[in-house]
């Protein structure tokens, strides 16, 4: 099991695939992009099964979700997924996409045993798009939207990020949108996890602002108890339901004490919280075993020497997330963003 001194265990993997992108959403990275990650220090498709695996069957993972960057852009994504949903136990496989794309490859992912996506779109103005994102690409996130319904990777899930004087006035638009496509949609307070480090308490959209504005327009009231354990959006009912909406207030209504997820990079690092600023390199313990590859070539020797170098790397992991932080430290006044942008984290 993945446990911290705080009595968390984590059982949510989200694994990033790639630091590249075909956007440059403001709140997250330049115009210019970044200094990408060298080939050389990405995952393999192999490495990447394989730490999966060690998760799943040393590490207690029960949900795998890949993110980026941009996971479509990663050329082996469909075997990836497909890899990961053959293991035992299958855990719960999940992507995260900006939607471009998804067209054309919905279908395979889900016939590779893709369950659900969380596509991230911020406004149903393709104008506002272009201001956001940096690209005309309105129109290919609304139908990779369409194919991923109709593939059946459902509840689609829509991920908004509100940003002040650009699409803050289009949450009730939004959600009229969603409610009218069958999504679920879940905004996301903005967190300092930009490359440009351009995030300000005070532009911050906030959970409460988000409440207000869709009260505008229907009755929310709070689905279920209220609590909501380890998942971090709160969820209310549309006008008595059935429709749904989340808000996930990561800065104003932090969830860390709840806390499921552990993270690994394109690089092979393990984070054990976005905000963390120490990483463990579980790249490089797989680089250092002999043969390398870390695969068995089937001979006996071989075989027993990845068991063991499987047991060392869950090792590295469960102490790297024993030293998780209680929490993100945001409010703290000595609080310093990760040197990671979230882009290179996977969100
Ligand atoms: N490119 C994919 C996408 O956009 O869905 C996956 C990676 S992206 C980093 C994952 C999620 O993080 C997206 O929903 C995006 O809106 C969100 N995100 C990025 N930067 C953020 C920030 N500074 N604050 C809050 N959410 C952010
Ligand atoms: Fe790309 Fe996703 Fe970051 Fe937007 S939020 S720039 S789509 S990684």
């Amino acid at each position: 099991m993945l446990l911290d001194t705080y009595g968390r265990t984590a059982t949510d993997l989200r694994v990033s695939l790639t630091d590249r992108c075909n956007l440059r959403c403001t709140y997250c990275m330049p115009e210019e992009g970044l200094d990408w990650l060298k080939k050389s220090t990405l995952l393999t498709d192999d490495e990447i099964v394989r730490l999966v695996r060690i998760a799943v069957t040393h590490l207690g993972v029960r949900e795998v979700r890949f993110t980026g960057g941009e996971p479509l852009l990663r050329p082996g994504l469909v075997s990836i997924v497909e890899r990961c949903a053959a293991l035992e136990p299958r855990p719960e496989l999940s992507l995260t996409t900006n939607g471009i794309g998804l067209e054309k490859v919905a279908p395979a992912l889900r016939d590779a045993g893709l369950d659900r996506v969380n596509v991230s779109l911020d406004t149903v103005d393709p104008e506002t798009f272009h201001r956001l994102t940096r690209r005309r690409r309105h129109d290919d996130v609304l139908r990779g939207l369409a194919a991923a319904r109709a593939a059946g990777l459902t509840p689609v899930k829509v991920n908004s990020v509100l940003m002040r004087g650009i699409n803050d006035d289009q949450a009730p638009d939004l959600l009229a949108w969603a409610m009218e496509h069958d999504y679920e949609l879940r905004f996301i307070e903005q967190m300092p996890l930009d490359a440009q480090h351009g995030w300000t308490r005070r532009d911050m959209v906030t959970a409460e602002e988000i409440l207000t504005s869709l009260h505008t327009r229907w009755t929310l009231t709070p689905e279920g108890d209220g609590e909501r354990g380890s998942a971090p959006a709160e969820r209310w009912l549309v006008d008595g339901g059935p429709h749904r909406v989340g808000v996930i207030g990561s800065v104003t209504r932090p969830f860390c004490g709840a806390c499921d997820r552990t993270r690994l990079t394109a690089d092979g690092q393990v984070r054990n919280c976005l905000f963390a600023r120490e990483e463990t390199d579980l790249r490089a313990a797989l680089r250092a075993e002999p043969g390398a590859s870390g695969e068995s070539d089937g001979s006996d020797d071989s075989a027993a020497a990845s068991a063991a170098g499987d047991l060392r790397v869950a090792e590295l992991w469960r102490t790297a997330m024993w030293g998780k932080k209680a929490g993100s430290g945001i409010d703290d006044p000595t609080f310093l963003q990760p040197p990671r942008p979230m882009s290179a984290i996977g969100g």
